[in-house]
């Protein structure tokens, strides 16, 4: 069955930024962005925080976007915004535990690196205080003789420091973690709920090629395909859109979350200007060093069964900290079968099998993952 989801209020979440900034903008928005940068050690050059985005602005939050896995635009939107909120916030200035909406930011962060360090499973470090991470507060409070209650304060940051100095009774377990907990190993497509998202829509079309097609609307026809495979299959399948509407990346990421998802796959597809350039692309969750094993993995397995049957070369698995991968709280993949300004492929654009065989593709990498764990 297809769901589409009723009003999900997401107020409060996140902090949305007004306006998208860019060079050439001016006004409290951008003095509160250029003082968050050098709040953070960035350089916004000799004129300093002026409310001015000139080229030392966007230089500093190119250099910003780069270190934090980011689209690197220069542009300030909604997911650049958020992580520069979140960056502020330095380890032990505030109170941490389990509420909604989460506590987001770089305390967590650290906080999530610590435990997992000490072999206490806090989940994937993605920023984002969840159950996760309270499950591995309690542990190490316990372990530790603290009072067992999932409030992270000064107490709990001293002797996390303490035993993280000393090695700590877990130090020779610890392990990255990953989504999920890690684990699929055992299940099959008949068995799993996966989360369909078909890039973009609405007003927000993606790329368009110069004889019109549109990326949102190939995202959707090959989503809707690969929804009706993955149902024969056994699935349980969601969409995050089934129509032509806009859909903030954000509300897609808490929409699968509502629904339970195992998986996450998220169809887009690429363009670049020079015609020539083409190459399957998949994306995987990265952040400061911390990955997904098993988002690398699945993508790996889709990027190789894409290349075969589409037969176009496979760029390497990327890593990176788009919204919808690490705001989703399962394995969650970005995957671009292919670049729609390819000359060779934008003929095949307008057969109609396109769309199926991307699918179809997709079904296959999903299958050679599930057998491959
Ligand atoms: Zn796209």
């Amino acid at each position: 069955m297809l769901r589409i989801p009723a009003g999900h209020n997401l107020a409060g979440q996140r902090r949305s930024i007004m306006r998208t900034l860019k060079l050439g903008d001016r006004g409290k928005e951008v003095l509160d962005v250029q003082s968050r940068l050098c709040g953070l050690g960035y350089d916004v050059g000799t004129d300093g925080v002026d409310g001015f985005f000139g080229p030392d602005t966007q230089a500093a939050i190119l250099a910003f976007q780069q270190a934090n896995g980011l689209l690197v635009d220069g542009i300030v939107a909604d997911n650049t915004w958020q992580e520069l909120v979140e960056a502020g916030y330095k380890a032990g200035e505030r109170l941490l535990y389990l509420k909604m909406p989460p506590f987001r930011g770089a305390d967590v962060l650290v906080l999530q690196r610590s435990l997992n360090r000490l072999g206490f499973n806090a989940g994937p470090e993605d920023g984002i205080f969840g159950s996760f991470t309270e499950r591995a507060v309690l542990d190490f409070q316990k372990n530790a003789g603290l009072v067992v209650d999932g409030m992270v304060d000064e107490s709990v940051l001293k002797v996390m420091a303490k035993v993280t100095k000393d090695g700590g009774p877990h130090a020779g377990e610890a392990k990255i973690p990953d989504r999920n907990g890690g684990h699929s190993a055992g299940r099959s497509l008949a068995s799993i709920a996966v989360v369909v998202d078909p890039g973009h829509g609405g007003d927000d079309q993606g790329a368009a090629t110069a004889g019109g097609l549109l990326e949102k609307d190939l995202n959707l026809q090959v989503a809707l395909r690969l929804s009706q495979a993955l149902e024969s299959a056994g699935s349980r399948v969601f969409l995050t859109r089934e129509s032509d509407k806009n859909v903030d990346l954000y509300e897609r990421a808490a929409l699968a979350n509502s629904w339970g998802g195992d998986l996450f796959i998220s169809i887009h597809h690429n363009i670049y200007s020079k015609p020539d350039v083409q190459g399957v692309a998949a994306y995987f969750f990265c952040r400061q060093g911390y990955f997904s094993e098993s988002g690398r993995l699945l993508a790996c397995h889709i990027l190789n069964s894409l290349s075969e049957r589409l037969a176009i070369t496979a760029l390497p698995a990327i890593g990176r900290n788009f919204a919808v991968l690490r705001e989703t709280q399962m394995t969650a993949i970005l995957v671009e079968p292919l670049f729609l300004s390819g000359s060779e492929t934008a003929k095949e654009l307008f057969n109609e099998g396109l769309a199926a065989r991307e699918a179809e593709a997709i079904l296959v990498g999903l299958r050679q993952y599930f057998v491959s764990e």
